[in-house]
């Protein structure tokens, strides 16, 4: 009895064990033969498959990535769409690729097979008998692959330029928690299991090779041994030809050796196996020395002779992306390291175990970037296999840190980002940027504008830019930031012990945190728990400075929304003297730095925090305003920095009817990192009215919590001429002119996503006008309430609009006794815009308007009504648009309209109504033509106590609701009739010219 319950014991925790950490083993031995007259490899695969899981298994599931490129309806071919890459959407034949005459049989037998029925790139194989835990099974199969255009994705072949990535079939991952079978996906990486490569590869005799894994075959060594010394040669001789400049494409191939050779390349502990033939290569070859076993690892460079100036110190590179990740992280294990020069499409470069390739970099400093972040990856997804699709960060993250790190301790003093924008950095006050801020920048860009995403998130959920700046940028900074905080020594402890645990296995994101939290000691909830989760922002702010006899207490305060540890620097004359850190903790927290000297406090004095908003973060001895740094002001824009309050200016002119030209300066603090507080002030002198005009908007930003993208509470003014009250041409008496004064808040709701993107928007004004003219003066105060609601989603484009506006209006005119009005108006408009031929970018939109009055007392005015297309200013009672000419009743800019209310594209002598408005819009975008369609117009309107039917058709020009010209064909009886003068043709053509939204954050917000 008792033993029974020590078995059954027993039997419990080897399952309980089991049922942890375990990985499957896959040993892989492929012959394949390349056929660069057809671009095709016929190869054959044989694949032992070890069950070290602790369940029997029936299925394995394994990818046929070539699939991806087969059409369009791949999961490859609706990323790329979305993303607006249409290479492969409208790929031909000879494009694109597959792969076929597969027949898997497993240990000799033939096996019933299927393809997924959602993923053409992934099949499922059902075993004839079940596969025990502890037991193998070998599966073999025959396999032809179609390569596609380099230019769609990571493999494929660019002429007869070979990137052969993700060729062959391969099981999905089984581990702790289940399946992962993946399609394969541009943004969106890899999650394979590790074993060992023994790749046998034929290939016309003259192809020069990189390849994963150690070269076997001795002729090739003597061959790539020739290679390198007749490159070394052509570099110590000067006998390289200058053909082409640094940049550029080389399509002069060598034609193919009749004879061919079969090499022979084998790798144990790696999870994939890629190669890249060209015939055109110059080979580099060198040595680097491990830092911690003093092993020597054999280095190479492969790249076409036309970029032998940029790859000339490619080695040194190499070398030292080797040394540096091993230094840090743990010694490389493996014997070779190569980087090939490729033309690939997705991204700067790709990583392989032991090769990577480059694509096309501007310079030898971004070259140097690109081979030490790809050479890192041998770690950080070769050594350190955690699952990239699920888990992005975990490798391109933390390679970032590592590639940060390279370049700031290889180059302390680099100005690497602005050396990058190609002499202009000083010209648009970007100078001084370092490597770390191409990162600080990236991220504050997003974060900034509250439309980032989280760092866990699944690949394919992130926008272009989110990959980027929060999976790349943001990642790499926190994890420097944690580093920071730690020290190099003890960060570098807990680096190791994480590679020591790790290597050759499959870390989950609670593996890392586990290794860190036990090697430092440290509680790191604040960036597992918050930091990498959610979109939650680091904030923080010193309140105040307090000096006694021996030193000063400095008190910050969290006013962002992570409990994260903080550094605080004292200043002397200008230098960092002291650095204290505050744990995480509470809300407030002081900090006391011993001596009486410091006349500066900063937080995060060197700018290593990923902490969207510095502008809380000094205090000055000096001066009446201790938190306030001196103005800085520049000629027309630059980047935020952290010693100056920042402000640009730029001389400015504008124009319209009656101001005729305007000059003036515009004075502004838009720029990244962006300010919570916005200002824009634009005085300008008018010629015309030979007074002041211009515009002035603040505005106060924030992103108050996870869902939220932005909420801005702020004021527009501006004042320019509005011909009423005088005879438009008078040359002696003054113009007529307005103020318009409009505060608001401002929600916007919805984060961005990748697949489809739904924005929320409530906005709310209070609107003061003042109008004067000679021969009145009339005051207005009203309000708008403002709902909208964007979704985009592939082809379909939708928005809708329901607003309700208060006019409350006291005209002030000698005409009228009694001139006070009140109006409430509803209104809601839809639009629906569907891209209708992809490839040429063509749509139809289809709009629809309801207005209704809700309430009218006093005085009746036409121009708080609805109109069908607009009339002297009706479409703008709160003067929202810049207009040329707003209250023209005829000349050019009579004709400007505004694309809202009726929406009509023609004139129209119907006044406005004050009760009812329904009316639709259709615009057509001609096939071939660009820009060309066709519109149409129907409207039913209160006509005066008559329900009035109108309705149009043209021709129009536009580009999306900018800017437009539209020529009538048509028009209903009724509406042409509706002049009481004859109008001629020309009078009747409109144009459309919107203004609004061209600042630069709401470019930005629209882009993002
Ligand atoms: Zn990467």
């Amino acid at each position: 009895m008792k033993n029974y319950i020590v078995l059954l014991l027993l039997f419990l925790s080897f399952n309980a064990f089991n049922q942890g950490y375990f990985q499957q083993e896959v040993n892989y031995t492929i012959s394949v033969t390349l056929n660069d007259q057809d671009n095709t490899l016929s190869g054959y695969e044989s694949f032992e498959y070890i069950n070290n899981s602790g369940q029997a298994m029936d299925a394995i599931y394994v990818h046929l990535w070539p699939n991806a490129y087969k059409n369009n309806k791949t999961a490859l071919g609706k990323q790329l769409y979305n993303m607006n890459d249409m290479s492969l959407e409208f790929a031909g034949e000879g494009d694109r690729g597959w792969i076929d005459s597969l027949n898997f049989q497993v240990n000799g037998e033939d096996v019933k097979w299927n393809y997924d029925e959602e993923h053409i790139d992934i099949c499922k194989i059902n075993l004839n008998s079940v596969l025990q835990s502890g037991q193998k099974i070998v599966v073999t199969t025959p396999f032809k692959v179609k390569l596609p255009s380099g230019d769609i994705s990571r493999m494929g072949h660019v002429g007869e330029s070979y990137q052969i990535t993700q060729w062959y079939p391969k099981p999905a991952v089984f581990d702790q928690s289940g399946w992962h079978a993946m399609p394969y996906l541009t943004q969106g990486e890899f999650y394979s299991e590790f074993g060992s490569f023994d790749v046998s590869i034929t290939l016309p005799k003259n192809y020069v090779v990189g390849a994963t894994g150690d070269l076997q075959t001795e002729s090739e060594i003597a061959f790539l041994n020739e290679c390198a010394q007749r490159t070394a040669d052509k570099y110590t001789k000067g006998e390289f030809q200058d053909r082409k400049t640094l940049r550029g494409g080389d399509t002069d191939f060598p034609v193919s050796s009749n004879e061919m050779k079969t090499i022979r390349y084998t790798q144990n502990n790696v999870h994939d196996f890629a190669w890249f033939a060209d015939k055109r290569f110059e080979v580099l070859k060198g040595e680097v020395e491990l830092p911690h076993s003093k092993r020597k690892v054999t280095t190479w460079a492969m790249f076409v002779t036309h970029h032998h100036q940029l790859w000339a110190d490619a080695i040194e590179y190499v070398n030292d992306g080797t040394y540096y990740y091993s230094l840090w992280n743990g010694d490389y294990p493996y014997n070779n390291v190569t980087a090939v020069d490729g033309t690939i499409s997705a991204g700067g470069g790709m990583e392989y175990p032991n090769i990577t390739v480059i694509g096309n970099a501007g310079s030898k400093e971004e070259l140097e970037v690109v081979i030490v972040h790809e050479v890192g990856h041998n770690w950080f997804y070769g050594l350190l296999g955690s699952n990239e699709r699920d888990h992005a960060w975990m490798d391109e993250g933390l390679n970032t840190l590592n590639e940060m790190r390279y370049i700031e301790t290889k180059y302390p003093k680099n100005e690497r980002l602005s050396d990058m924008m190609m002499g202009m950095a000083d010209k648009v006050h970007l100078e001084h940027l370092d490597h770390h801020d191409m990162s600080d920048l990236t991220y504050s860009l997003s974060a900034g504008y509250g439309i980032d995403q989280p760092i866990e998130l699944h690949s394919d959920d992130y926008t272009s830019v989110n990959y980027g700046a929060i999976v790349y940028s943001k990642t790499g900074l926190v994890f420097t930031y944690l580093k920071d905080y730690l020290g190099d020594t003890l960060f570098d402890k807990c680096m190791q012990a994480y590679y020591d645990e790790w290597h050759y296995k499959h870390p989950q994101p609670q593996d890392l945190r586990k290794s860190i939290e036990t090697t430092s000691g440290k509680d790191l909830g604040w960036l597992f728990d918050d930091i990498i989760p959610t979109t939650a922002q680091i904030d923080f702010a010193i309140k105040k400075v307090k000096y006694d006899d021996k030193g000063a207490t400095v008190t910050i305060k969290n006013t962002g929304q992570v409990d994260a540890p903080v550094r605080v620097d004292a200043y002397f004359s200008g230098k960092i003297r002291a650095t204290k850190w505050i744990e995480p903790g509470e809300k407030k927290s002081t900090v006391y730095f011993e001596g009486t000297n410091y006349d500066k406090f900063r937080i995060d004095g060197d700018k290593r925090m990923p902490e969207p908003n510095r502008n809380n973060n000094s205090w000055h001895k000096k001066g009446l305003c201790h938190k306030y740094e001196p103005l800085k002001l520049e000629f027309l824009g630059g980047d935020n920095e952290l010693e100056y309050t920042n402000a640009w200016y730029t001389p400015i002119i504008g124009v319209n009817k009656y101001d005729k030209f305007m000059v003036g300066v515009m004075f502004h603090n838009t720029t990244i990192p962006k300010n919570k507080f916005e200002y824009t002030l634009a005085p300008m002198f008018s010629i015309g009215r030979k007074n002041v005009a211009g515009f002035a908007n603040l505005s106060y930003s924030w992103v108050p919590a996870k869902n939220f993208r932005m909420i801005s509470l702020g004021l527009n003014t501006k004042t320019f001429g509005n011909g009423i009250g005088i005879a438009p041409d008078s040359a002696t008496a003054p113009r007529g002119f307005y103020y318009a004064v409009q505060p608001y808040l401002d929600f916007k709701i919805g984060k961005p996503a990748a697949k489809s993107f739904a924005k929320h928007r409530l906005r709310l004004n209070g609107n003061f006008i003042y109008e004067n003219g000679t021969l009145f003066e009339n005051k207005m105060i009203g309000g708008s309430a403002i709902y909208s609601f964007k979704y985009k989603k592939r082809v379909h484009d939708f928005s809708s609009e329901i607003r309700f506006d208060y006019y409350n209006g006291s005209l002030n005119t000698p005409i009228t006794a009694t001139p006070d009005l009140s109006v409430l108006n509803a209104q809601a408009e839809v639009k629906y815009k569907l891209l209708y031929w992809k490839r040429k970018k063509e749509y139809v939109e289809i709009r629809a308007f309801f207005g209704q009055n809700l309430m009218y007392q006093g005085f009746l005015d036409s121009r708080y009504g609805f109109a069908l297309g607009g009339q002297s200013g009706t479409m703008d009672v709160f003067y929202e648009n810049y207009m040329m000419g707003r209250n023209e009743i005829d000349g050019l800019w009579s004709n400007q309209r505004i694309e809202n209310q009726g929406g009509f594209k023609t004139v129209s002598g119907f006044g406005t109504t004050t009760t009812q408005l329904v009316a639709a819009n259709l615009f057509f975008d001609l096939p071939y033509i660009p820009f060309v369609g066709l519109f149409a117009d129907f409207g039913v309107f209160d006509n005066a106590g008559v329900m009035t039917t109108v309705y149009d058709f043209g021709v129009g020009i536009r580009v999306a609701d900018k800017i437009g010209i539209y020529f009538p064909i048509y028009e209903s009886d009724n509406l042409k009739n509706s002049f009481a003068v004859d109008v001629k043709y020309y009078n009747k053509i409109r144009f459309t010219l919107n203004l609004n939204g061209l600042n630069p954050g709401e470019i930005i917000q629209t882009v993002l």
